[in-house]
């Protein structure tokens, strides 16, 4: 692919390419209203740009890179896309809808460096980092198919950056797509209502705070102890949980007033779901007195994953030390288990639930549930 990628360029970077073009800068407004707030996958549905125009922009850049390889509807309603990038690398992105707003999850990279145990994507092995306009793409994508093209989002629509790979070591293209996000006459999401998930890489997390008008932060915490998250989550061997609290700390210092930032725990049985552990935990929190909650996250099992999700009641024991000892916690329900769409779950697999490519409404989901 030579030609521009115009869903990744930035308000500014759209105008200076309409400029090289010899065309005036209010083509560059509308082509990005027609990407971003229309939601127009093509030159040519671009009608208010003249027909010779709409050619040339055809021949020079293009609007869609990913390929929608095959959809997957879950029984709860959750929809997993798997594409492939141009030059064939997958990217997952899943729609979560829920009763009071939806989600959307996508991926910051084709397969993942870090070699988490208990994640199916650290087996696919780090494949490449996802382009700003590769990201933005995924969550037009998913709009389009969910709500009709164009057609606005029906409640505020929340994204989540955890799906495949580590956003936190394709730092510039994800903070790009989410400024590009952001635009009032783009697609409008704001950085407040995307969260970013790291498994912890420190330096990000020191820098993430240092910007204004950030994400909200999630850390993939997983274990209590050095000890075991050594073992779990590899990369603890380079930051320690004293240095990821630390940068927590710091961290914390750019929380507006209302707002907290989240430790997930993957919740896996008899490896770190006992009360001693949730007790070790609860004083790990306290003691650097950090403003998180914590989303306990029942693990999600997939062939060869050598775990199995701690039970409903160790998980009710386990959240009941957290909360006696005062820390904010929730249990996260899984969804899309069936269709390999849950967290952990994303790589690049064939599952049941397929879905023909031309009839995703929302009708449809009444219609298979
Ligand atoms: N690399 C980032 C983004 C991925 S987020 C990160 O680690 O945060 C994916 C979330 O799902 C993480 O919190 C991770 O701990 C969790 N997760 C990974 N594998 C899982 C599994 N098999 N079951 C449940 N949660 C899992």
């Amino acid at each position: 692919m030579k030609s521009t990628h115009i869903t990744g360029l930035s308000a500014e970077e759209l105008s200076q390419f309409v400029t090289e073009m010899g065309e005036p800068d209010y083509r560059a407004r509308q082509i990005f209203s027609g990407v971003h707030a229309r939601r127009l996958t093509a030159f040519d549905a671009m009608t208010d740009l003249p027909k010779e125009l709409r050619a040339r922009l055809q021949e020079q850049a293009s609007i869609s890179t990913l390929r929608l390889e095959s959809r997957y509807l879950s029984s709860d309603g959750t929809r997993r896309y798997l594409f492939k990038t141009h030059d064939d690398y997958p990217v997952e992105t899943v729609f979560i809808p829920e009763e009071r707003r939806d989600t959307i999850c996508f991926s910051s990279q084709s397969g993942c460096p870090l070699q988490c145990t208990f994640c199916l994507t650290a087996q696919l092995g780090l494949l490449r980092n996802l382009t700003a306009g590769e990201i933005v793409e995924q969550i037009i994508y998913a709009l389009n198919d969910s709500y009709g093209v164009g057609v606005p989002t029906p409640k505020g629509t929340n994204l989540v950056g955890m799906g495949a790979g580590e956003p936190f070591l394709n730092f510039a293209e994800l903070m790009k797509a989410i400024r590009i996000m952001n635009e009032p006459s783009g697609l409008y999401i704001v950085p407040n209502r995307i969260t970013v998930s790291t498994a912890g890489i420190v330096p990000r997390i020191r820098e993430l705070a240092t910007i204004s008008n950030r994400p909200r932060l999630a850390i993939s915490l997983a274990a209590p102890t050095d000890e075991l998250r050594d073992e779990l989550m590899p990369i603890n061997k380079k930051w320690s949980i004293r240095e990821l609290m630390a940068a927590c700390k710091e961290f914390e210092k750019s929380l507006k007033p209302n707002e907290r930032f989240t430790f997930e725990y993957v919740m896996l049985r008899d490896v770190n779901d006992s009360d001693e552990q949730a007790a070790q935990l609860a004083k790990l929190i306290n003691r650097y007195d950090v403003r998180a909650k914590v989303n306990l996250i029942p693990h999600n099992p997939a062939e060869p994953l050598p775990y199995q999700p701690s039970s409903m009641p160790r998980v009710e024991a386990f959240r009941k030390i957290l909360e006696a000892k005062g820390v904010a916690v929730f249990v996260r329900r899984p969804r899309g288990r069936d269709i390999l769409a849950a967290c952990g779950q994303l790589a690049a697999r064939s599952a049941g639930g397929d879905m023909p490519a031309a009839s995703a409404t929302r009708s449809d989901e009444r219609r298979i549930a």
